[in-house]
C-alpha cells in the first residue's frame, strides 16, 4: 500500500513538474505574445500619428519653401556696420524689431508645414557684405539657390511725416504681384491700419528669381506704430493675417492647378 501510494506521489510529482513545466512555458509564450501585441499596437499609433500629421500638415503650406529675410544688420570685412535700418526716437531698432517679427513667422510656418530658411536670426544677427546692395544681392541669391516659393522680406518703415502710418506691402516682378494683392486683401480685411501696395525696384527683387514681397510692418518714426511694434501680441495678429493670407495664394494657385 506504502509502494502504491509512493508510486501514486510520484505519479503526482512528476505531473505537477509538468504542470509548472507546462505553465512556464505559457508564461513565456503569453510574454512573448504580449510584446508581440505592444509592438503592433506601437506600430499601428506610429501609423496613426504619421497619418494624422500628414492630415494636419497638409494645408496650402504644406511643403512650401519660405525664405524669412529679416531686413538689416550687415557689417564689411572692417566690422563697420553698413546696412542699419531705420529706428525710433527712443531708439527702437527696425534690425532688432524684424528679428522678433520673423521668429514669430518661422513658428507659423512651421506649423503649416512649410520648410523655413532665415538669412539672419538672433544667434546670426550680423550677416557680411561690403555694401547694403551686395548684401540684399546675397539673400536674394540666398532665396534663388533654395529654389524658394516665397522670397518674405520682413521691414519696418521710416518717414519724415510722422504721422504716416501702418502696414505696407511692395512687390516688383509679375509673378510677385499676385501674392502681394492677396496678403494685402487680408491685412485690409482684418482691420489692421494699411500704408498701401506699391510696386518699387528694390536691388533685393531684381535678384530674386523666385516670388518675393516685402512688408513692413509699420512706422518707426511714428509712436502710435512704434508702440504696436514692440508688442509681441500685435505683432503675432499681423503675422497670423498674413500667414492666412498666404494661405489663400497657394490654395488658390493649387486650385488653379499650378502645383499639385
Ligand atoms: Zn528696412
Amino acid at each position: 500500500m506504502r509502494a502504491k501510494n509512493s508510486k501514486y506521489l510520484a505519479i503526482l510529482e512528476h505531473m505537477n513538474l509538468g504542470t509548472t513545466r507546462l505553465h512556464k512555458i505559457f508564461t513565456r509564450k503569453n510574454f512573448i505574445k504580449s510584446v508581440l501585441i505592444c509592438v503592433n499596437l506601437w506600430f499601428y499609433i506610429l501609423i496613426f500619428c504619421f497619418l494624422l500629421s500628414a492630415f494636419v500638415y497638409s494645408g496650402p503650406l504644406s511643403g512650401k519653401i519660405i525664405i524669412v529675410d529679416p531686413g538689416h544688420a550687415a557689417k564689411n570685412s572692417n566690422g563697420e556696420i553698413i546696412n542699419y535700418g531705420c529706428k525710433s526716437a527712443s531708439d527702437v531698432k527696425e534690425m532688432d524689431i524684424v528679428i522678433d517679427i520673423s521668429e514669430i513667422l518661422g513658428e507659423m510656418f512651421l506649423q503649416n508645414g512649410a520648410t523655413i530658411y532665415f538669412t539672419r536670426d538672433r544667434q546670426n544677427y550680423w550677416r557680411t557684405a561690403e555694401s547694403q546692395d551686395v548684401d540684399n544681392q546675397a539673400r536674394a541669391e540666398f532665396a534663388n539657390s533654395k529654389n524658394a516659393d516665397l522670397f518674405l522680406r520682413v521691414h519696418c518703415n521710416w518717414s519724415p511725416r510722422k504721422k504716416k502710418c501702418g502696414v505696407s506691402i511692395l512687390w516688383y516682378k509679375d509673378d510677385s504681384k499676385k501674392i502681394a494683392e492677396t496678403v494685402y486683401e487680408e491685412i485690409k480685411k482684418s482691420g489692421v491700419i494699411v500704408d498701401g501696395m506699391h510696386k518699387q525696384q528694390l536691388v533685393g527683387f531684381e535678384f530674386a528669381k523666385v516670388p518675393s514681397i516685402l512688408i513692413e510692418y509699420g512706422y518707426l518714426s511714428n509712436k502710435e506704430d512704434e508702440k504696436l511694434l514692440k508688442d509681441k501680441e500685435y505683432l503675432k495678429k499681423i503675422s497670423k493675417v498674413i500667414v492666412n493670407g498666404l494661405n489663400k495664394h497657394f490654395a488658390e494657385e493649387k486650385n488653379a492647378g499650378k502645383w499639385k
